[in-house]
């Protein structure tokens, strides 16, 4: 079945991918994406497109091996671009990190014999961030009804916990989805100290990620904020203060940052000029494209992963920078 499936990928992907080979020559491709889960949970989960599904990763690495992709770190990316190396390389990238990082992604990567990055929110490990959507997405997994203010919801199916969390999380988003969480939690009996731990990924585990050769660390600020939002000197603290807590906490000289959200409203140019005072040696937006030769280093374009898009073939789009361009056309960046 699988080898069936890449067959088929290989059919619609291969020759744009060599027509993309003869046009772009040297590229790279750096994909992002926040978790991960097996496929069997996967298609239970109220937010799915936020995951990978794992299955999927292992085909995808395998199909990148098979196509001559070196997986490189973001250091190698950067390096490469500089020196307008020839080649195709592409590297992946966490942003947050949650638990699974530790439990299901490193490992995987591994057996892949592939780097990986993982861009750090400080506030995760050190407790500071709440993380409401993993909270309220577990308890809509666990539970046949929940209470949200004055309003109860029965979840008699999958259907319904997806369409609770949707609704609910969108209804929360904004600078006091914190309170309403904590609200839910004391309505739904959660402890929201024990949520947080089953999700976040902690100071020991990135300890020992830290000393794996095949994972690179980089900063993602402390509190996940919009940094265009914020004036310059905030900004600058939450740049400076993220690479200055990893490298202390895990004794490392994190040299690179991805901008939370990442996308063209999130950071601008005084972001990518603030990261570069903040010491860091690259930057990373979540603008799709291909990394070419003179690719400026303070706004790398990343193609995010949807965990709904389960083919080879949108992944190929991907490869050859067709999805970036398409973005670009239609003013999606
Ligand atoms: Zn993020």
């Amino acid at each position: 079945m699988k080898l069936m499936l890449l067959a088929a990928a290989s059919t619609v992907a291969v020759p744009i991918a060599k027509a993309a080979d003869r046009m772009l020559g040297p590229r790279g491709c750096l994909f992002t994406f926040h978790r991960a889960a097996p496929p069997d949970r996967w298609s239970r989960l109220p937010n799915r497109n936020f995951y990978i599904d794992t299955a999927f990763l292992d085909e995808f690495l395998t199909y990148l091996r098979a196509g001559g992709w070196q997986m490189v770190t973001v250091e190698e990316a950067v390096r490469r671009s500089a020196n307008a190396e020839s080649g195709r390389y592409v590297n992946f990238s966490i942003d947050d990190c949650y638990r699974d990082s530790y439990e299901l992604l490193a490992p995987l990567f591994r057996r892949h014999d592939a780097p990986l990055t993982l861009y750090v929110t400080t506030g995760i490990p050190d407790g500071t961030l709440p993380l409401w959507w993993a909270g309220l997405e577990d308890a809509l997994l666990d539970r046949d009804r929940v209470c949200v203010g004055e309003e109860r919801i029965e979840l008699a199916s999958w259907d319904d916990r997806r369409a609770a969390y949707h609704s609910i999380a969108s209804s929360w988003d904004g600078p006091d989805a914190a309170t309403h969480y904590a609200a839910f939690c004391r309505a739904n009996g959660i402890d929201r100290e024990a949520m947080h731990w089953k999700h976040a990924i902690s100071w020991d585990m990135l300890e020992e990620l830290a000393r794996d050769p095949l994972i690179e660390i980089g900063a993602h600020t402390i509190n996940h904020p919009r940094l265009s939002s914020l004036d310059s000197a905030t900004a600058l603290a939450e740049l400076e203060q993220s690479r200055k807590r990893l490298n202390a906490r895990l004794g490392l000289d994190v040299r690179h940052f991805a901008f939370p959200y990442g996308r063209s409203g999130d950071c601008g140019p005084r972001d990518f000029e603030l990261a570069r005072q903040a010491g860091f040696h690259s930057a990373a937006t979540s603008r799709k494209g291909l990394v070419l030769r003179g690719q400026d280093q303070f706004s790398l374009p990343r193609n995010t992963i949807n965990g709904a898009h389960r083919n080879l073939a949108a992944m190929a789009m991907h490869l050859t920078g067709l999805t970036g361009a398409a973005a670009r056309i239609v003013g999606r960046v």
